[in-house]
């Protein structure tokens, strides 16, 4: 019996066009022979590198720097959809774009997280974030305007996308406000939801970003739970309040809504995956990045960051080439990561280990320094010029 060409060209579908999805994508189209699509689908045009958000606060990156469209993708042979993923249907590998449906042999979930500001009374009106290009944005001219005063940065919840960017906000608005010789004016206070920073990372860790903090003489009160804002003033869940003349906060997150509607959704509404091939439940269906929800031994969650995004987009990609080309799948996500931590004048630190270590992540910090500061860079390039 004659076996049709058709019957060997396989459809890759990357939900995502962030850092996983267009990781993933363009390691796909390298591993995989042209017969073969690999489409990637996003709801923006284009894609911009949330990492260097706070970058553009404290005026060292433009957003068109870090902004490139999705369709240069097409040059390397990789479809792109520009719309809204209305609807996901894991069993079937199905979903519906704008409208239209489309089905793949195998699928790859990467849509992030959604904000979750509206979840405390006030706070998108009385505050500004950096986790948004034009908040941040905004935030480098209201910083740069500030001559005096109070400002606050808050963790709105213990749940947000990249445990250091907080803790490196309030260190980049410190050096803002020393260059500009106003710093002995300003008061900066950070409340974070959580008991320390970066807790995930171990004690170690915690105690050496709060040593950072109280370096710069950066007032840290940690386990302050923000439950609403007005003008001027924010409100915690112990009864205190605090008054500000700039609010600056992280928002807290929840799963992208079309996850949540999807029988991919676990009860917690985030995506349930192998921690090793992220691999979920439904065959030839995986989800990587932010969606998912990797417990680690100590009972949280693999931090959100794009670090690892990326990591698991690789080993998503050449184990679906593998199943493609009849091989093995061999490739295995094994935990092993870091975040930055910028502090200013051109350093960051670095906490990195393997956050799968039993009983506990087994991660070390390393003190700031123009080399971490490069290393950040670094991982800017390979997702901004490398993949895009
Ligand atoms: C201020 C800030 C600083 C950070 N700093 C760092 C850092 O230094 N290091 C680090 O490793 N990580 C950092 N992160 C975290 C990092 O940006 C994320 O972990 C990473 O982007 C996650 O990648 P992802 O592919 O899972 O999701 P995303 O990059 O968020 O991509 C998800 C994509 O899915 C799209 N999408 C969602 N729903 C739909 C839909 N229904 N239809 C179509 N498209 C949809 C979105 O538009 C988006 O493009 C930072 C984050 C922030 C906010």
């Amino acid at each position: 019996m004659a076996v049709s060409k058709e019957s060997f060209r396989k459809t890759v579908l990357v939900l995502g066009g962030g850092v996983g999805g267009v990781a993933c994508a363009n390691r796909l189209r390298r591993r995989l022979d042209r017969r073969h699509r690999v489409i990637l689908v996003n709801k923006d045009p284009d894609f911009s590198f949330a990492a260097s958000y706070l970058w553009v606060m404290s005026g060292k990156r433009q957003p068109t720097q870090i902004t490139r469209p999705l369709k240069a993708l097409e040059r390397r042979g990789i479809e792109v959809v520009i719309g809204n993923i209305e609807t996901l249907d894991p069993s079937n590998r199905t979903v519906v774009v704008d409208g239209r449906q489309t089905s793949a042999d195998h699928l790859v979930v990467s849509l992030g997280a959604e904000y979750a500001a509206d979840t405390i009374p006030g706070l998108q009106e009385a505050g500004e974030t950096f986790a948004i290009l034009d908040g941040a944005q905004r935030l480098n001219s209201k910083i740069k305007a500030v001559t005096k005063g109070r400002i606050l940065v808050v963790t709105a919840a213990p749940l947000y996308r990249c445990p250091a960017a907080p803790y490196e906000a309030a260190l980049l608005i410190d050096a803002m406000l020393r260059n500009n010789h106003v710093r002995e004016n300003v008061d900066i206070v950070l409340h974070s939801a959580e008991p320390a920073p970066m807790g995930v990372a171990g004690a170690n860790v915690s105690a050496a970003v709060t040593s950072m903090l109280s370096d710069r003489k950066i007032d840290y009160r940690p386990s302050q739970q923000i439950t609403s804002a007005q003008s001027g003033r924010v409100n915690f869940a112990a009864g205190e309040s605090e008054a500000f003349d700039l609010l600056v906060y992280m928002p807290p997150i929840r799963p992208p809504s079309v996850i949540s509607a999807s029988s991919l959704a676990s009860p917690s509404g985030w995506i349930n995956a192998d921690r090793n091939t992220l691999a979920t439940q439904f065959p030839g269906v995986y989800a990587i990045g932010d969606n998912t929800h990797l417990p680690l031994s100590i009972g949280k969650p693999l931090p959100r960051a794009g670090v690892f995004a990326h990591a698991q987009a690789l080993v998503v990609a050449d184990n679906i080439a593998a199943t493609i080309r009849h091989q093995t799948a061999t490739a295995s996500f094994d935990g092993h990561g870091g975040c930055f931590i910028e502090t200013g004048f051109g350093k960051a630190g670095y906490g990195s280990g393997d956050f799968y270590g039993e009983p506990s992540p087994t991660v070390s910090i390393h003190q700031p320094s123009r080399r971490r500061h490069l290393g950040k860079v670094m991982f800017e390039y390979n997702v901004i010029r490398r993949w895009l």
